[in-house]
């Protein structure tokens, strides 16, 4: 049966399933985008602790599914040589990045410019260059207030499949996946980060919203780069 498009419960499916429910449902429907999309679904890993999850859960389904990484020049240290490690470790994870010269400090004056140019821009040059039909996120309908609004399957551009199959996870059941399966992360996380993004715009928090540490003291503070509510197959220059 083709993969479609559903409106669930998001938070019904939250509450009621449990942690080993979940996974096999992340699995599950990983499993038949894999079937009907082939070598067409393609991971965007963003090397969090969510994309982490994500990606391993996509190599149980098939040794053989590709990923994508966006990058930027301000990205932390520990997450260049993170990256550097898990490109190396999978070569089918490929890297894309915008070089372009932006204004200084465009991440303080124009976030949402610097975001699109660095972040949106070369994932719609991903999506283009590897001919993607069905993109697999690693959202989570739980990680923010930006994130309650979407569905496990989505159409959101036209031609373009987006599957999110930990949307119903918790943060803990995230964890939990990661240190049953030994699965390597991102060192920023041992000193007290909750969601990582680029240095200038991400910080420690202890609050309740995941997301809360990114772009703080702005208008986008614990907001979205945009990858997830811009339009994606457009024409894009790079
Ligand atoms: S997270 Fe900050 S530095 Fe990174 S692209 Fe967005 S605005 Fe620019």
């Amino acid at each position: 049966m083709a993969l479609i498009a559903t409106q669930e419960d998001i938070q019904g499916l939250v509450d009621s399933l449990n942690f080993a429910e979940k996974v096999l449902r992340s699995v599950r429907l990983i499993h038949e985008a894999y079937q009907e999309f082939g070598d067409r679904l393609v991971v965007a890993n963003s090397l969090g602790k969510d994309s982490m999850a994500v990606w391993h859960l996509a190599k149980r389904v098939s040794p053989h599914i590709k990923g994508f990484i966006v990058t930027t020049r301000f990205k932390p240290a520990e997450t260049v040589e993170f990256m550097n490690r898990m490109v190396a470790q999978y070569p089918e994870l490929r890297v894309f990045r915008n070089d372009e010269p932006i204004p200084d400090k465009l991440y303080a004056t124009d976030p949402n410019r610097c975001c699109d140019i660095l972040k949106v821009q070369p994932t719609r040059r991903a999506i283009e260059d590897m001919n993607v039909a069905c993109w697999v996120t690693g959202l989570r309908s739980t990680e923010g207030r930006t994130r309650t609004d979407f569905q496990e399957v989505e159409e959101r551009d036209k031609g373009l499949i987006k599957l999110n199959p930990i949307l119903i996870w918790h943060e803990r059941e995230i964890w939990q996946y990661l240190a049953l399966y030994k699965v390597p992360v991102n060192p920023l996380y041992a000193k007290g980060y909750r969601s990582l993004g680029c240095a200038p715009c991400t910080r420690i928090t202890t609050g309740p919203d995941e997301r809360g540490g990114r772009w703080l003291g702005t208008s986008k503070c614990g907001g979205e780069c945009g990858i997830h509510t811009r339009p994606l197959k457009v024409n894009y220059q790079i």
